[in-house]
């Protein structure tokens, strides 16, 4: 039996999230990592204002709003 888990809900929420069962094959007891939307949006979002300081050549750290960069 395989079981998704979120790699990252521990991290951002205290509490592991299983996301479902993937396979029912097999007595064994197995765990993937995976991760669920909830996570990918934060892990999105600190993502961009990761990229965003080191793309930040001068001034302010923006502190909530991140900016789209209009190409
Ligand atoms: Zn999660």
């Amino acid at each position: 039996m395989l079981i998704c888990r979120c790699a990252w809900h521990r991290r951002y929420y205290g509490y592991p999230l299983l996301s479902g069962v993937v396979s029912w094959r097999g007595w064994n007891l197995r765990f993937t990592d995976g991760i669920c939307p909830r996570c990918l949006d934060r892990f999105r979002s600190e993502h961009r204002v990761f990229l965003h300081r080191r793309d930040a050549t001068a001034d302010v750290e923006a502190p909530s709003i991140v900016k789209e960069s209009v190409a």
